[in-house]
């Protein structure tokens, strides 16, 4: 591995995924849903399949009629208007469309402004791009993870190239307030910086938080990457169907980018996530109800178990404090559990470059049948 990825292993993910089938263990470590996507959206795929559409390359920037979809789901869902033939790029899931956004802005030498803990692919994305990530650390204040928007304000520097933005954030479920992205969106159009922002779990909202697109602000259109994936929000998230939307200067850099990773991402998957992204407004209300009732099992699961739970306003995550467990290392931790308790978790500390800082948190994924959590949480109260 070249010295630019070299501190790049295999992700925590794959890691914790074969300890979970090597053990047997309920695995609410890597975040994919244990149910499928509508059966609906799976019958329009095996269409495309057998009536021919997509099984050749498709068009590059992603096929029209989803690309019309994903506009018309900018519009309905946002106000903002997009045209799908200029402004709008399909990608082999949302991480191809932050390697690919990174790649194409980022000089090297540049500096990217990231919230940490972070996702693990942006701090592989920024170092294949030859940038420099600084990490603006959200911490816990009064239940939840908070940004410091003068420490935001102080990471920016003349070689600051970009903002790297995630609202609802992974892992910590922290959803940025209106008041937070207008000063975000503030300081990059007084800082003239670019923003990509990854807002995979658009759909996943809870209680008073509100998603509101950084692109939706005052002077932030014209600066701003905004990254959607079919894979969180319709339940399929081994079909890699993602989405970039921007003003077409900046999709066209994604695009030149996009073009030699993958091409083109699969076709008949677009066809169906075009009909997904039409379904109606019920679908993604009863999505985010269902999610909303098992994080409130898991919460109160791990509540019970003894683990400080920081309650999520977004994704499908929960961030957990294992210190009133008496426990400090996260790492440890999550390599134990599943012996101690048939279950797996992420060490958050993976997510920072402040190892320290996130030691003493723990990921658990609640996008799992309600009666796995159950099953998870009598598991972890046994602990
Ligand atoms: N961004 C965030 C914040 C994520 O949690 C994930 C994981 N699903 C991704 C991007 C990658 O999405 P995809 O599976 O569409 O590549
Ligand atoms: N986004 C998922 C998570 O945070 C994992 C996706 C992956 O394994 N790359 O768990």
């Amino acid at each position: 591995l070249n010295r630019r990825l070299a501190e790049f292993g295999t992700t925590i993910f794959a890691e914790m995924s074969a300890l979970a089938v090597a053990t047997g263990s309920i695995n609410l470590g890597q975040g994919f849903p244990d149910t499928d996507g509508p059966q609906e959206i799976r019958e329009a795929a095996v269409r495309a399949l057998r009536e021919g559409r997509g099984n050749q390359y498709p068009p590059g920037p992603g096929i029209p009629e989803l690309r019309t979809a994903i506009a018309a789901h900018q519009l309905r869902r946002y106000g903002l208007d997009c045209d799908p033939d200029t402004e709008v790029l399909v990608t082999a899931g949302a991480t191809e469309a932050i390697a690919a956004s990174l790649l194409a802005l980022v000089e090297p030498g540049d500096e990217v402004v990231a919230l940490e803990p972070y996702y693990d692919s942006y701090a592989a994305s920024i170092a294949m791009a030859g940038g420099t990530r600084v990490p603006v650390t959200l911490r816990p204040h009064e239940g939840s993870f908070r940004l410091d928007l003068d420490e935001l304000r102080a990471a920016v520097t003349g070689r600051t190239r970009l903002l790297l933005i995630n609202t609802p954030h992974n892992p910590t479920g922290t959803v940025l307030t209106r008041a937070e992205l207008t000063a975000i969106a503030e300081l990059a159009v007084e800082r003239d910086l670019l923003v990509v922002t990854d807002e995979v779990y658009e759909h996943l909202v809870f209680g008073d938080a509100e998603h509101v697109p950084l692109a939706s602000f005052p002077g932030m259109r014209e600066r701003t990457v905004t990254i959607g994936s079919a894979g969180k929000t319709f339940s399929f998230t081994g079909w890699k169907v993602g989405w970039v939307t921007a003003v077409p200067e900046l999709v066209s850099a994604v695009r030149a980018v996009k073009q030699f990773l993958t091409y083109v991402s699969a076709g008949p998957f677009q066809y169906a996530v075009a009909e997904a992204l039409a379904l109606p407004d019920s679908y993604f209300e009863e999505f985010r109800r269902s999610m909303l009732a098992r994080r409130d099992i898991l919460a109160k699961g791990l509540t019970e178990a003894g683990f400080t739970v920081f309650r999520p306003a977004g994704t499908y995550f929960i961030t957990t404090d294992i210190r009133p467990l008496g426990e400090k290392d996260g790492f440890a931790f999550c390599r134990a559990l599943p012996e101690r308790a048939g279950v797996v978790a992420i060490p958050n500390a993976v997510f920072y470059d402040d190892r320290e800082a996130g030691a003493p948190f723990v990921r658990f994924a609640f996008c799992k049948r309600e009666e796995v959590l159950r099953e998870a949480a009598e598991r972890l109260r046994a602990l």
